[in-house]
This record gives C-alpha cells, structure tokens and sequence, in this order.
C-alpha cells in the first residue's frame, strides 16, 4: 500500500470509529431518556453501556440522571476501566458491565436499571426461574438473582460475572436488574420484558393462583428458543411457584 493509501484507509478507519461512537452515544442517550419514561428509573439511577469494540465501551457518567444526559457526557473506557480520550467519571457501576462483557463476547450493550415491581422480587429474595411465563422464557432464558453486595462494589461484579454466562437477564439482590444483550435494542427490550412480566406475575399472586407451564410445555419453549437463537443456554428450575 502506498503511502497514501495508507493514509487514507487510517482515515477511514477513523472516520468509522467516529460513527460507531456518534450511533452508540445517540442511542444510549435515547435509552436512558427511555429507561426514565417506563419508570425504571429514578434520581441518577441505572447505566448504559455499549461495546464499540473488542476493548473500547461508552458508558454512561456517574451522577447524572440519566433522562438528562447529552451525547457528550458518556465516557470512553477500556476493559480495565481506564477513561480512554474523555474526561468525566464513568458509571459507579461500570466494574459490572465490565465483567459481563469479559465473560460474554457476544454481548454488544448492558442496561441496568431499578425497575420496580421486578426489584421487589429481588428484595423479596425471589428469581424467575420457575416456569411461568413464555416471554421470559423465549426472551430472557430466566433471570436469575445474583447475591447481594454493595452496589459499585468489585464483589457485585465477581457475583453478576460468576452467573451471566448462561443469562441474559439478572436480579440483583435488593438493588434491582441488569439485562444484556446483541445491540443495546435488545438489552432494552429484555429489561422492559422483565418488568413487565413481574407485574403479570405480581397479579397472579394477588390472585391467589400461579400456575406453572407444564414440564412439556416448557420443552417446547426451550425448543423454540433453542431455534430462535441457534443454541444458548437456559435453565430452569423445576420448582413449585411460590
Ligand atoms: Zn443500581
């Protein structure tokens, strides 16, 4: 390559790093402006992150609320957390994205957030890994509740990257959920997914009945995502709906 084809293709190569980056920001600040209108957050809860490249992220800044960030103030780290090209502090938060993107190469974006009626069932100790209903199962594979530690803590992250091979939806012990995903879309979705079922399940309860989905049914499901996604993982539990 010539000198100036040289140049030329590092220039482009820049220029596409530079879009990656200007998409990924629009999109995070659009999330988090989403995150703030379902409810799923409140105050400067929650963050965003999203993987530019194999050692590159933008993340969301700690302590500003999310429904009011520009594109500006999302910060560039690798994957030892150091800020890369920004100014400004990332995420609290940030050592669990870190983690999960550590643990999980497929996954392109994480969302955390404190979505209400699901962290009510993290504070109540209780997963959904019972076989109840058909979009956790095809959408989320079950969500898990990872151990409590402080949150922003390097043991929170040690917890989320021990369990986050085999999910793409997790509770946190009495603090509240991060969901993950193949584009920040997708991740999104699967924290809307969330809430939206533990509410479904909430009234069930209150109902007075839970019943679960048959041991066949649930093969079915399994069958359907297995299909859907070529493989992943999914376990449930078998167990009795409390
Ligand atoms: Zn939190």
């Amino acid at each position: 390559m010539s000198g100036e084809a040289g140049q030329l293709a590092g220039l482009m190569a820049g220029a596409s790093e530079a879009d990656a980056h200007a998409s990924a920001a629009s999109a995070i600040v659009v999330a988090g402006a989403r995150l703030v209108a379902a409810g799923l957050i409140a105050g400067k809860d929650g963050n965003i992150s999203v993987r530019l490249d194999a050692d590159l992220f933008l993340v969301t800044p700690a302590g500003v609320g999310k429904g009011r960030m520009i594109e500006g103030d999302l910060i560039r780290v690798d994957l030892n957390g150091r800020v890369v090209s920004s100014v400004g502090r990332p995420s609290t938060e940030l050592a669990v994205h870190l983690a999960i993107y550590r643990a999980r190469p497929d996954v392109m974006a994480v969302v955390h957030a404190h979505p209400p009626t699901a962290t009510g069932f993290a504070l109540a100790g209780e997963d959904f890994m019972a076989p109840l209903l058909p979009e956790i199962i095809l959408g989320l594979g079950g969500v898990p509740l990872v151990p409590y530690a402080i949150p922003g803590s390097e043991a929170l992250a040690t917890n989320v990257e021990r369990i986050v091979r085999t999910h793409d939806a997790l509770l946190l012990a009495n603090h509240g959920a991060v969901t993950l995903g193949s584009t920040l879309e997708l991740a999104l979705e699967r924290m809307e997914i969330l809430e939206h079922a533990a509410r479904i399940i909430l009234t069930a309860r209150l109902l007075g009945r839970v019943n679960q989905l048959t041991p066949e049914q649930l093969q079915a499901l399994h069958t359907l995502r297995e299909a859907a996604s070529g493989g992943g993982a999914s376990t449930f539990a078998q167990e009795s709906a409390r």
